[in-house]
């Protein structure tokens, strides 16, 4: 099975498509983290993206498209993939299309998540992270037990700099003109799959499994 998370920044995509990766036993792909990791390691491929992501930008699609290629042709595939983050352009899922077909493959599914304006904002100026483990927390309503420390290993908890509140606004504005005609294009296929992201995480998790296995 093969499936790629759509939504807006602050949607609930990463989380999501971790949690449904273990349960499908998929191998979760995230451009967003790959980027980040070329960023802190300074790789060219950082150094090329990071101006962009800082901006809440798109890193161009050639730079984006390499990866994935890179990703899908030599990595681990176990009973398919969840591609994280991509595509976000009409031309990437367009080449996402001829990817899967000249290895005879094709996307089952599109999960979109939809979540209000109002509550990406929210969302993402309420967000932390750990930098030594991951976790995700949220405030007010995922605090940690000690203010700014990780429940797992009480690292300092640190915000993302494109979470920073002029850079989310670009971020949304950036999705709606270049991400959103994605829908679109997927409905046309008959593999968009609607989830209510504004639910408790344990009932969208759900709604996905449900949606996926039709
Ligand atoms: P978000 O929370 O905005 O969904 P991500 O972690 O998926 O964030 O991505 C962070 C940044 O990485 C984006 O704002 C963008 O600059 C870059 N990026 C990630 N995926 C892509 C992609 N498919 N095409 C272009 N840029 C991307």
């Amino acid at each position: 099975m093969n499936l790629v998370f759509l939504g807006p920044p602050g949607s609930g995509k990463g989380t999501q498509a971790l949690r449904v990766a273990k349960e499908l036993n998929l191998i979760h792909i995230s451009t967003g983290d790959l980027l980040r990791e070329a960023v802190k390691n300074q790789t060219e491929l950082g150094q090329q993206a990071e101006e962009f992501m800082k901006s809440g930008n798109l890193v161009p699609d050639e730079l984006i498209v390499k990866l994935i290629e890179e990703k899908i042709s030599n990595g681990d595939k176990g009973n398919g993939i969840i591609l994280d983050g991509f595509p976000r352009t009409i031309p990437q899922a367009e080449s996402l299309k001829k990817m899967f077909e000249q290895n005879q493959e094709h996307l089952d599914s599109a999960v979109l998540l939809e979540v209000s304006d109002d509550e990406v904002v929210k969302r993402l100026l309420g967000r932390w992270y750990c930098p030594k483990c991951n976790a995700g927390y949220n405030y007010p309503s995922n605090r940690p037990q000690q203010e700014g420390l990780c429940d797992n290993d009480g690292q300092e908890l640190l915000r993302r700099p494109d979470d920073e509140e002029a850079v989310v606004k670009n971020r949304l504005d950036v999705y709606k003109k270049q991400t959103q005609p994605i829908e679109e294009f997927y409905r046309q296929e008959s593999i968009l799959r609607e989830i209510k992201g504004e639910q408790q995480p344990d009932t969208v998790f759900q709604d996905i499994l449900a949606a996926v296995k039709d």
